[in-house]
């Protein structure tokens, strides 16, 4: 099918990519000329592990434009993935939706097409795009669906070829089957596995769950709100858990062998970040509100989340009494491993915070370093190429983002070049005994260096604790 993508960040590149990839003929538009410049050039604006070699092999199927002229007119499907921001009120920006719809609506071709809302968007925002598309384009044919996506930065690839489910939310029957006819290979699982992946054993086709306009919204809002609940839940627990002297890895563990519950997204620590999260439960408490109705509980999430970044700072000066002048190496910037992604990275927020109480902060990202630079000139950050850097002459290190490679770093020659091996791990990515082998002061968000030490003793006897859940599972995914 022809299709075309409006919007061409880490949803639309990565959607266009993959349709590309399962054989469709796909045209990724984006305002930002210099994104698409780029692209064209055959180089990546982000860092999303196997999108080049995806890229590469979808490249006969796929081009890049700033032009709707040149997207639009011949496209039997359009779909939109440009930004949704959140304002200062907690309601998405919906400026970049608005531009987008307008121009598909001036530039819509004589034949049907699909509009699709991938973007992430309040409820009744489809009927909105509507009534744009149709004051543009009075006579067009075409039909809007809410296709939400559900991809997470890091695996986007794999999300996208392999996803639990596909929703389409739509009122029109023929749109409903245009989607069907896209989504196909996927469904039926039909193409051939890129080499740097494999199918989930057991996956033999993709559920699609088809809706009306309305709930498709919905259904994404109510996903990245649970999640999050999920996250800042154990989190509570992780507090009260230091206070009565349980051990939170354990208890976590306890809790998500419960099928019911399972163990993904119950990995105390410093809580979620990303474009997404914030911005979706934000959304949400907002909707709600503006139909007189409160949700305590998705609120409730979100200032646990908030408060976990605060409890880095009450933590390193629980033990280090004094800030001002002291220096903080933070390992990881970005938001959560495998991206580069910056938007909300508890990082940012925690080296704002302590360079707002007169501490030095040193960092390092693996991907993410660029990115800061250019976006984040008003924080005085002292970047670091090498990651053992962060540790030299610093009065504590803070593990901010679980990337694996930090689980191999020269952890003895960075103890000994620090002024004071106190090891904050935010992200419970480190085996303490290991650390305090090391000799540092190993302590996480849910226990004191010392009491860390005793619990350690405790932990030793439980088998199987440390990696018993994934990487996924120690981050906070942003959607
Ligand atoms: P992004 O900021 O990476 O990309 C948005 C792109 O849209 C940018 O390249 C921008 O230049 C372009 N754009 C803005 N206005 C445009 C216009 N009028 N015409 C053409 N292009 C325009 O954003 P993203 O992370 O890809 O997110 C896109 C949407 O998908 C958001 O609503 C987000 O909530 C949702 N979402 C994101 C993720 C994720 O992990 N990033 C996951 C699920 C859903």
């Amino acid at each position: 099918m022809n299709v075309s993508i409006v919007g061409t960040g880490y949803v639309g590149l990565t959607t266009g990519v993959c349709l590309a990839y399962l054989g469709h003929t796909v045209t990724c538009l984006d305002t930002d000329e210099k994104k698409i410049e780029m692209l064209r050039a055959g180089r990546l604006p982000i860092y999303e592990p196997g999108l080049e070699e995806l890229t590469a092999a979808a490249l006969p199927n796929l081009r890049f434009t700033t032009s709707y002229a040149d997207a639009v007119p011949s496209a039997e499907v359009v779909f939109i993935a440009v930004g949704t921001p959140s304002r200062t009120d907690g309601n998405p920006d919906l400026s970049y939706l608005r531009a987008a719809a307008m121009l598909i609506g001036d530039f819509l071709g004589p034949g049907f097409t699909v509009i699709v809302n991938k973007s992430t968007v309040p409820i009744g925002t489809g009927n909105w795009v509507e009534s744009l598309v149709r004051e543009a384009a009075p006579d067009g044919r075409f039909a809007v669906a809410s296709n939400p996506e559900f991809l997470r930065e890091g695996s986007a690839i794999e999300d996208s070829l392999f996803p639990d489910r596909i929703v389409i939310g739509t009122d029109s029957a023929r749109a409903r089957e245009l989607l069907e006819t896209l989504y196909r290979p996927l469904v039926e699982q039909r193409f051939a596995v890129p080499p740097f992946l494999s199918r989930p054993a057991g996956l033999g086709s993709v559920p699609v769950v088809a809706t009306d306009l309305a709930s498709a919204e919905m259904i994404k809002y109510a996903a990245n709100a649970f999640l999050a609940l999920k996250i800042s839940y154990i989190n509570e627990i992780a507090e009260l858990a230091e206070k009565v002297g349980a051990e939170i890895g354990q208890v976590a563990k306890g809790i998500g062998l419960d099928r019911r519950i399972g163990a993904r997204f119950l990995q105390a620590g410093i809580g979620g970040g990303g474009s997404c999260f914030g911005k979706d439960t934000a959304a949400l408490v907002s909707t709600a509100a503006s139909y007189k109705l409160e949700m305590p509980i998705v609120a409730a999430a979100r200032s646990v989340n908030y408060r976990q970044r605060e409890r880095v700072v009450e933590k390193l000066l629980g033990e280090l009494k004094i800030l001002q002048g002291r220096t903080i190496g933070l390992l990881g910037l970005a938001f959560k491993p495998f991206t580069d992604d910056l938007r909300e990275a508890p990082a940012l927020d925690i080296a704002r915070k302590l360079t707002s109480r007169g501490a030095r902060v040193k960092a390092h990202d693996p991907v993410a370093m660029q990115k800061a630079k250019a976006s984040c000139a008003d924080l005085p950050l002292i970047y670091c190429e090498r990651a053992e850097q962060v540790a030299e002459n610093a009065d504590a290190l803070v593990v901010v983002t679980e990337w694996p490679q930090y689980e191999a770093l020269a952890w003895e020659e960075m103890r000994t070049s620090m002024r004071n091996p106190l090891l904050l791990d935010g992200r419970g990515l480190l085996e303490r005994q290991r650390m305090e082998r090391v000799g540092f002061r190993y302590f996480t968000l849910s226990s004191g260096a010392r009491a860390a030490m005793k619990a350690a003793a405790a932990a030793s006897a439980v088998v199987g604790r440390g990696k018993w859940s994934g990487p996924e599972a120690l981050a906070a995914p942003g959607r």
